[in-house]
């Protein structure tokens, strides 16, 4: 047990869960401009310390944002991760245009669409070891804020709809993890990942993790340290370089979205994952008000915040 249920209903908390939301949709609204981007204007303007939040420009949300926002709207009205809602939801985003939809994604939904059952909709092997489950994973995270057990089952039933290879299913766990543990202020910068690895198979994921934990304690900086860890859109590559930019300054929403974003690559899903994680260990008031006023629909994801943080509040108590 992380902590009791009786200190669980405080505003700081409730600012965590939607804090989480809303960097999330941040980092993938900021990130989608600079998807693939390797010019140097930023990054030398980011070296320099001339980096101005404003100079970022704000898109709009992928499927990053639309897929969490799909897993927290199913959570906060089941109460609970309910496999084959969230392949409903899923679905219906797809059938909608499904803007920014990954190939492992994409195949699983034409596999729910000809009626394939939701366990077995996740496209498997190589292809399926994408990132397309860490970015989604936040609010099966907040779900398990301060209760840790079943959080692993979970994951699993959230990510098999989509994904199922192990890779993408570790990496997502690891993401949830850190999310439920920052959520009620436990989570320690210092001792994170050795926890994560403490608990995962030997794979790519483990691996590239080990290897945030030592680029981070050589203090390497991000424009030399991120493609070290490889700037793809492979969950052994997005979440340690999403860990990474969290982990190095863990106090700034801004520094883990910056630093996830000048890097270039997979920008959209690193800095997703990277906003996840930091919000909810800032809260919303640590994420740059400019931001925090420009990302599309943020009436919406702040209610959906209050919405999860009271569901999962209630089972708390
Ligand atoms: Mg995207």
């Amino acid at each position: 047990m992380i902590c009791s249920s009786m200190n669980y209903s405080t505003a700081a908390e409730a600012s965590r869960f939607t804090g989480s939301l809303l960097a999330a949709a941040c980092g993938d609204c900021l990130g989608a401009v600079y998807e693939g981007y390797s010019g140097t204007d930023l990054a030398e303007a980011y070296y320099d310390g001339r980096f101005e939040v404003g100079s970022l420009t704000m898109g709009e949300w992928t499927d990053d944002t639309a897929m969490l926002i799909a897993t927290a709207q199913s959570i906060a009205e089941f109460g609970r991760v309910d496999g084959e809602d969230l392949a409903r939801r899923y679905l219906a985003w797809f059938e909608a245009g499904g803007r920014g939809i990954g190939r492992a994604t994409y195949h699983a939904m034409k596999r729910l669409q000809s009626g394939t059952a939701w366990e077995r909709a996740g496209e498997h092997g190589e292809y399926a070891a994408g990132n397309g489950v860490a970015m989604r994973i936040a609010p099966v995270g907040l779900l398990h804020a301060g209760r840790l057990e079943g959080l692993r089952e979970d994951v699993r039933t959230c990510g098999v709809i989509t994904h199922r290879n192990e890779e993408a299913l570790d990496g997502a766990y690891a993401v949830a993890y850190a999310v439920a543990l920052a959520a009620v202020g436990e989570l320690d910068p210092e001792t994170i990942l050795l926890q994560i690895l403490d608990q995962l198979q030997p794979s790519r994921v483990s691996d590239a993790l080990s290897e945030c934990a030592h680029l981070l304690e050589a203090q390497e900086p991000p424009l030399a340290a991120l493609p070290q860890l490889s700037l793809g859109g492979a969950a052994f590559e997005t979440v340690p370089t999403a860990f990474y930019c969290f982990l190095r300054r863990p106090e700034s929403v801004r520094e883990a979205l910056v630093s996830s974003i000048v890097a270039g690559g997979d920008t959209d899903t690193r800095a997703c994952i990277a906003g996840a994680i930091s919000g909810a260990y800032n809260g919303s008031g640590r994420i740059p008000p400019r931001w925090r006023r420009e990302v599309p629909h943020r009436e919406g994801i702040e209610g959906l915040g209050a919405i999860l943080h009271r569901a999962v509040r209630d089972q708390h108590l």
